[in-house]
């Protein structure tokens, strides 16, 4: 039996592993799930936009082991590269019109997530993007 056990990357928390929910429908989109959550919370009604502001992207960075995208407004929220788009449950996007605006997450996020290992504390994990290298991934309904 070998004495050397491999410890698996650490992966940074997702929106999808952030927001979800027992109660949520597993075909929810991971980008809705933020707002199915803040629905709940606060007893409101969010939109859910057909439009995306293509000239307003947010930027993902890794912030206490979590994805997140800050808002113009002061709010931020975890966001996940499976479903790259933002609405803010605050503002509901004011700057965009009330469209969701894109996300923009490195080129392979999963290569970022595994430069930190189980040992890391949460606070240690933090990444900021190289605006050279930036992947714009649109995948608005
Ligand atoms: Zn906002």
């Amino acid at each position: 039996m070998s004495m050397v056990e491999l410890r698996p990357a650490r992966r940074v928390v997702r929106a999808e592993d952030f927001y979800s929910r027992p109660h949520m429908p597993a075909d929810m989109p991971v980008a809705e799930r933020v707002l199915d959550y803040w629905e709940r919370h606060n007893r409101v009604q969010l939109p859910r936009p057909d439009q995306t502001d293509v000239l307003r992207p947010v930027l993902a960075y890794v912030n206490h082991g979590r994805w997140v995208a800050d808002c113009d407004c002061n709010s931020a929220q975890v966001v996940s590269p499976a479903d790259p788009r933002f609405l803010c449950p605050e503002c509901v996007n004011a700057v965009s019109g009330g469209r969701w605006r894109p996300v923009l997450f490195p080129a392979d996020p999963a290569e970022i997530e595994a430069t930190f290992d189980e040992a890391t504390p949460d606070r240690q994990i933090n990444w900021h993007p190289d605006p050279n290298n930036l992947v714009f991934n649109d995948r608005a309904p």
